[in-house]
């Protein structure tokens, strides 16, 4: 599933074509995703002009001139194809491959930029809403989203404070979207390595006894936030490349410390363990056991 670095370099790729443009027309070709599109889906939409492109966890989130937002989600397999004159391209860096079989193509946007803005997803768990935009911040499937986790109220002390007192390991903690936002399998065992902690580990542990951050608390909010950074950074390089990236990650794959990498040695200097996967929740988790504690 895509985790927030692949939905912010898919909005990156489509900001350019959508914001300030007008959807012209749109080609519904099934009546649904993971659930029926909104009612009146094309004459919401034609006519309009997307204000802004952004983005929350891992939804997007299109401002319209209506007045409604036009929220889209990924599910496991979605992608969006962007034909623009000569160039045809995914944005976005996947590690799982995505689909361009043209029978998985569910919605085409014709935007007045020219571009040709295309949803394919074989598996069908993407999503298209349609909210007022004054009732986006109590929809049921974004008022319990946790804080940004590159957003400036994400820090030690609102981590400590939403994992005091919980049972779970930090995997399952950090995988919790309710403590932070956009998180998923991958991310949470990248910057559980750099930050150098189990995922095992207790959750708790990231507060004193008082509720207050300990310095693992500060050490992970930083290795987030860098792995999050880097992995939005190797995605923006993939679209300034105008490669194709559907399943190609060019050389974002590479960035990956312990993901994936069962058996490899640990990339942690000075470190001579191996890298382990462990199965936590239903989710494989790949981690150190020697340097991460
Ligand atoms: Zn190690």
């Amino acid at each position: 599933m895509p985790e927030l670095p692949e939905v912010e370099t898919v909005r990156r790729g489509l900001a350019p074509v959508m914001e300030g443009a007008r959807f012209v027309r749109v080609e519904l070709n099934r009546p649904d995703l993971r659930r029926p599109l909104p009612k009146d889906f094309v004459t919401r939409l034609e006519g309009k002009t997307v204000e802004g492109l952004g983005r929350r966890a891992k939804y997007l989130l299109a401002d319209l001139s209506s007045g409604e937002v036009l929220m889209m989600h990924l599910g496991m397999s979605g992608s969006f194809r962007v034909a623009a004159r000569l160039s045809d391209k995914t944005p976005g860096a996947y590690y799982h491959q995505r689909s361009t079989t043209r029978a998985h193509d569910h919605v085409v946007f014709h935007m007045s930029s020219g571009a040709r803005v295309t949803f394919n997803d074989p598996r069908r768990f993407g999503l298209m809403l349609l909210v007022p935009r004054a009732e986006l911040a109590e929809h049921l499937l974004m008022r319990q989203v946790g804080p940004e986790p590159l957003g400036n109220a994400f820090d030690a002390a609102m981590l400590a404070r939403a994992c005091a007192n919980k049972k779970a390991s930090l995997k399952a903690a950090l995988s919790d979207q309710k403590v932070v936002a956009g998180l998923g399998n991958i991310y949470v065992c990248e910057a559980l390595h750099r930050a150098l902690l189990s995922p095992r580990r207790a959750a708790a542990t990231l507060a004193t006894r008082s509720g207050k951050p300990t310095p693992r608390a500060e050490r992970l909010v930083a290795a987030i936030r860098e792995v999050l950074h880097a992995a939005i950074k190797a995605g923006g390089s993939s679209l300034r490349n105008h490669r194709r990236t559907d399943g190609d990650l060019g050389d974002f794959q590479h960035n990956f410390r312990v993901y994936d990498r069962a058996g490899e040695p640990c990339p942690t200097p000075g470190c001579r363990g191996t890298i382990r996967r462990i199965v936590q929740g239903g989710r494989s988790t790949f981690f150190c056991p020697v340097c991460q504690r």
